[in-house]
């Protein structure tokens, strides 16, 4: 097979394990705990995994982690799966952990009768007490010696709901006194009785991660089992029992940093409470790092994919700049969005020299391969907006003042004949007259003007309603509750007249709103108006 050439420290991996044919066909999965929806953070791995089955044309599984009934939900887990479909990726097999759980409990019964696994009696509190440190070894359970016999009667018992929550647990026989605490004889499954999202009422003891994990990768035959860094120490546990219970496929851990992002949030625990308290609109609220709240935003899926793949893969954990991913969302906005005309703060202008009406055509987008136009109406009455006319305006002053000209947009020239005032001194209109031969693309006028204003026709113009935002979270006082740095006037709502052409858009249409900013159609609109959201602004203000 010919090499690709690695792009991080995991594709080196793979390639080493391709050329040596330690593996044959690439395997990777993305193992989610449906215990709430997917964030910017899962974004990353995703990339990863799919980007691997992609690269080397390998698998990728979508396995849903569901080893802790409490948690869990079917919505979470629909929901992953759409919000995965958004990204653009595609998973081989859909697996539930949940679907092993027989496969697991019988590991657990060869272990036993290795000598490998025995029953604890001991509370979760008092194994933690007997764990030792990173300097001391841990004490050993006075349950550990117990018979294999005994342990296999015990173990079935706790199968069969005879004990309560915490009364048992079984535990990892390897050595208490190892200077890798994940290895100091280790929980693998405990007793809970409560109701599964996929099995029901079928199981009272559940495996723990540790055990459970080295499993489902060994049965569905994945070769590189990527995951975050905090893992790195559970590694000789993950190896030791994928030995232990003989497993036929031996998958290889690899670790890599997580995303973090300034300012920041991820926790699902963080998020929910968030959802629950009502403190956003749900999960998809578009200040919310969730993949649907990033969606519902107007972030584009490519540009997603893009940011993930920039920042690369890493041994080590930082940070990045929450302006880095705007800075992409925006590179591919201005690249693919179509321009349309709005205007938030409106002023009217009568064209005094012009009457009736026309229909021009205006490009949607400049950086577009192949040009598309759509159709302005063009009248003696416009809105523009309020700040593109001052009384007395400062130098370099490109837009209108009594006497000054400006381009309308995809129109004509006009200039400032005249400002009309109410009694308190505030400009309610102007009357300007326009240049007949300066119609863009057929300019004959001669007249040269720097300053070009957005504007909609007063007669053929709607109203729509924009939503703009601050970051969910302040700036930190050094306070550890997220909860106080939650902004509540996060949100912004105005009013804006728009060019009919928006009228014919669809939720999650995104728009270039000239000179305003980029915005994209929400959800919450109705027949009684649109709603857009701002996506980003348009200045860049993240430092390269
Ligand atoms: P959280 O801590 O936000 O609840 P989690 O790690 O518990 O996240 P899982 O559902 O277990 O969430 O994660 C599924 C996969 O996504 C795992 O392989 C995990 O390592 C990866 N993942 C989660 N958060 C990040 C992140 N911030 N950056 C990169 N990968 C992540
Ligand atoms: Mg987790």
């Amino acid at each position: 097979m010919e090499e690709l050439k690695a792009n991080n420290f995991i594709e080196e991996i793979i390639n080493r394990d391709l050329e040596s044919g330690k593996v044959k066909e690439v395997y990777t999965r993305f193992p989610p705990e449906p215990n709430g929806y997917l964030h910017i953070g899962h974004a990353k791995s995703l990339c990863l995994n799919f980007g691997i089955k992609r690269k080397y044309n390998g698998k990728c599984n979508l396995r849903f982690d569901d080893t802790n009934p409490v948690k869990e939900d079917e919505e979470y887990v629909e929901s992953i799966k759409e919000d995965i479909r958004w990204l653009g990726f595609e998973w081989d097999k859909l697996l539930f952990a949940s679907d092993y759980f027989e496969e697991m409990y019988n590991c657990a019964v060869t272990l036993i009768k290795k000598g490998k696994a025995f029953v604890c009696d001991m509370s979760a509190e008092e194994i933690s007490r007997n764990r030792g440190s990173l300097t001391e070894p841990g004490k050993e359970s006075p349950w550990r010696n117990r018979s294999v016999e005994e342990n296999l009667d015990l173990f079935e018992r706790m199968k069969n709901g005879e004990f309560a929550d915490g009364e048992k647990v079984l535990r990892a026989k390897i050595d208490m006194a190892s200077p890798n605490i994940n290895m100091r004889d280790p929980v693998i499954y405990r007793i809970v009785h409560a109701r599964h999202h996929n099995t029901g009422d079928k199981w009272c003891v559940y495996p723990m991660y540790d055990l459970a994990h080295p499993l489902e990768d060994a049965i569905e035959g994945i070769t590189h089992s990527i995951c975050t860094l905090e893992f790195e120490d559970h590694r000789p546990l993950y190896d030791w029992v994928v030995r232990e219970c003989g497993c036929e496929n031996v998958p290889q851990q690899i670790e890599f940093a997580r995303l973090n992002i300034t300012d920041t949030v991820m926790s699902k625990r963080f998020l929910k409470r968030l959802v629950d308290e009502k403190t956003v609109e749900g999960w998809d609220d578009p200040r919310m790092p969730t993949i649907c709240g990033i969606r519902r935003r107007g972030y584009p899926a490519a540009a997603v994919r893009d940011f993930c793949e920039r920042i690369g893969v890493a041994k080590a954990n930082s940070e990045v700049e929450f302006s880095y991913l705007e800075s992409v969302v925006r590179e591919h906005l201005n690249r693919d969005a179509d321009r349309v005309m709005v205007v938030t703060n409106p002023l009217l202008v009568e064209i005094t020299n012009y009457d009736g009406h026309e229909t021009l055509e205006v490009e949607n987008n400049p950086n577009a391969e192949n040009k598309t136009f759509r159709q302005v109406s063009f009248s003696n009455r416009i809105y523009i907006d309020g700040s593109d006319f001052m009384v007395s305006p400062p130098p370099k002053y490109h837009r209108l003042y009594q006497g000054a000209m400006v381009r309308l947009k995809g129109a004509y020239i006009i200039r400032c004949d005249e400002a009309v005032f109410d009694d308190n001194g505030n400009v309610v209109k102007l009357r300007c007259s326009y240049l007949p031969e300066s119609k863009s693309g057929h300019d004959g006028s001669g007249v040269k003007v720097k300053g070009v204003i957005q504007w909609v026709d007063a007669a053929n113009c709607d109203a729509i309603t924009l939503r703009r935002f601050k970051p969910l979270l302040g700036p930190s006082n050094g306070e550890t509750d997220f909860m106080s740095r939650v902004d509540k006037n996060s949100v912004k709502t105005e009013t804006a007249f728009a060019e009919k052409a928006l009228a014919s858009a669809r939720v999650e249409d995104k728009f270039q709103f000239m000179r305003i900013g980029y915005f994209v159609k929400d959800k919450l609109s109705g027949p009684s108006g649109a709603v857009f959201n701002e996506i980003v602004g348009l200045k860049d203000s993240f430092n390269k």
